[in-house]
């Protein structure tokens, strides 16, 4: 008999077996893919040495989540690269707006908005360990008073207010791209949480690629769980609980909706889940450029990052259509997010050819080819970008949903993204990991703190596992020993 399974291998699958296994466990991972890490996979689409990020490219979570720190990303090889810039936006017909690493230089970008930015974000950075220790904790233990002090008194502005205070027209659109990863409706109480996190890391641990691409995280935390003795298997999808072998725990990297079909759940558990609501879409589209991306605004090349929204790019424009795209209506100029991978890792472009990686958010399970509405929002902000096309393809949400079970109808976040099911994911439980089958926990992002790459999903609910299992059976230690005070687990 194992000790433990995990059933999946994204991020927060092999963040549970590492955490396990660290702590002396016996493992096994079993993948439904050919190829583990869930939205950590890089592949060459069109050109054999051109590599292309098939869901997560860009990762502020790497430098800043306390299990992303953990497994010590430089020395296995793996560097996070920075583009001067952290990301841009750009507004027709103006200079666009670019959130610096340096945030002297993003203050002096912004004109009259300038101090209001550097008000809003510096007491964050200073503070950003704690603030981002809140974020990706459990939301089950007491919250870092400093950490919290400085979000209470800037969430309400953001939550109630496009762009909050803020009245300058690019500082408004730098705030108000960085809330809508948080993928719904604009402004909400979730989204300023997202603008606010992500806002101020663009500032300090900044928003970094991975060498060579997102598969290269998921490389290093498979290597260490083998290391420890873990074993992953692919290409195996679990259709049932009882096909798996002999174990003590089980951990599922799985939507409530996949946990719902595999396992043997009592009722009132699946009339719970069956409460639990999916969001928009994400439609992606890849492009093989032959040079760089011609921008209006040249300065954008120097941003790995770019959000596009709305004809004009303004903040009003990107919040209408996101709280539409939530609503479930198709709007012409939906938000898309741009990623330039070789703006920060120029190896990543060869023979003058790079990836270009976009999606866009779109209505819940949308069967539409979203190739030419993205190429469209990407020439009008970069007139000329057809010509530089070499090879393409679309990825409408449905297809996504149908490449992951993890992604319902698209929705990238495992779960919509409200005030309530960011802290009642996935049902309102004390222990949100825990199912009612002995021994049987879930890890993925439908569980706090939620979607991004952090790994804390997977490693909260390995923790929450391991208080259950015999001190006396175990060999090794969990390495976060060190920020279990600062997480409160
Ligand atoms: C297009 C796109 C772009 C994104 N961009 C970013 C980004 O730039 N930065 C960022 O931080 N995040 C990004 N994300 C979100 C990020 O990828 C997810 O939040 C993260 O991958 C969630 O991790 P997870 O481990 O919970 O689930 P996943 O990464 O989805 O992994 C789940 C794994 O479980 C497997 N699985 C599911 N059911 C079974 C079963 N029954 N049997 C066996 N295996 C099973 C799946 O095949 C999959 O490999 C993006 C996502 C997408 C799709």
């Amino acid at each position: 008999m194992t000790d433990a399974v995990v059933v999946g291998s994204g991020p927060n699958g092999l963040a549970a077996a590492l955490t396990l296994a660290r702590a002396g466990l016996r493992v096994e991972v079993f993948e439904a893919h050919e190829r583990i890490g869930g939205g950590l996979r890089t592949e060459a689409l069109f050109d054999s040495e051109v590599f292309h990020d098939i869901c997560a490219a860009v990762h502020p979570m790497a430098p800043a989540s306390p299990f992303m720190r953990s497994l010590d990303l430089e020395a296995h090889g793996v560097a996070l690269l920075h583009s001067p810039a952290a990301y841009g936006h750009p507004l027709k017909g103006r200079p666009a707006a670019l959130a610096w690493r340096d945030l002297d230089a993003t203050c002096a970008g912004l004109g009259r908005d300038g101090q209001r930015w550097r008000r809003l974000m510096l007491p964050l950075m200073e503070h950003s360990a704690d603030v981002v220790d809140l974020m990706l904790s459990t939301q089950r233990t007491p919250p870092n008073p400093k950490a919290l002090a400085l979000l209470a008194t800037r969430l309400p502005a953001q939550a109630l207010r496009v762009g909050g205070g803020l009245r300058t027209e690019a500082a408004r659109a730098l705030l108000t791209g960085a809330a809508a990863h948080g993928i719904g409706r604009l402004p909400s109480p979730a989204s300023a949480a997202v603008a606010l996190l992500l806002g101020h890391l663009a500032h300090t641990t900044g928003w970094p690629v991975p060498q060579g691409g997102s598969q290269a995280i998921a490389a290093v935390m498979a290597r260490q769980i083998e290391g420890l003795g873990g074993r992953i298997h692919t290409g195996v999808r679990v259709n049932s609980l009882r096909d798996l072998p002999p174990r003590r725990l089980t951990l599922l990297d799985v939507s409530p909706r996949e946990l719902a079909r595999i396992a043997p759940l009592p009722k009132g558990y699946l009339r719970a889940l069956s409460r639990y609501r999916y969001g928009p879409g994400a439609a992606k589209a890849d492009f093989l450029v032959e040079g760089t991306i011609p921008w209006a605004d040249p300065r954008l090349t120097q941003a790995a990052t770019i959000h596009l929204g709305g004809a004009h790019g303004t903040a009003s424009e990107l919040a209408r259509a996101e709280t539409a795209t939530a609503q479930g209506v198709r709007v012409p100029h939906p938000y898309v997010i741009v990623v330039d991978p070789a703006a920060a890792d120029p190896a990543r472009a060869v023979r003058g050819r790079r990836p270009v990686w976009a999606y866009a958010h779109v209505p819940q399970g949308d069967p539409r080819d979203p190739l030419q509405m993205i190429r469209a929002a990407l020439e009008r902000h970069a007139p000329g970008f057809t010509d530089t096309v070499i090879a393409e393809r679309g990825v409408s949400a449905a297809q996504l949903g149908a490449y992951n079970p993890n992604y319902v109808g698209g929705d990238i976040a495992s779960g919509a993204m409200t005030l309530w099911q960011t802290l009642a994911r996935p049902v309102p439980r004390w222990n949100p990991y825990r199912t009612p089958l002995p021994g049987t926990w879930l890890c993925s992002s439908a569980t706090p703190p939620g979607p991004s790459v952090h790994g804390m999903c997977g490693y909260h609910a390995a923790r929450a596992a391991l208080d259950t299992w015999p001190e006396a059976d175990r060999t090794g230690s969990a390495s976060l020993e060190r920020d279990d005070h600062r997480l409160g687990v």
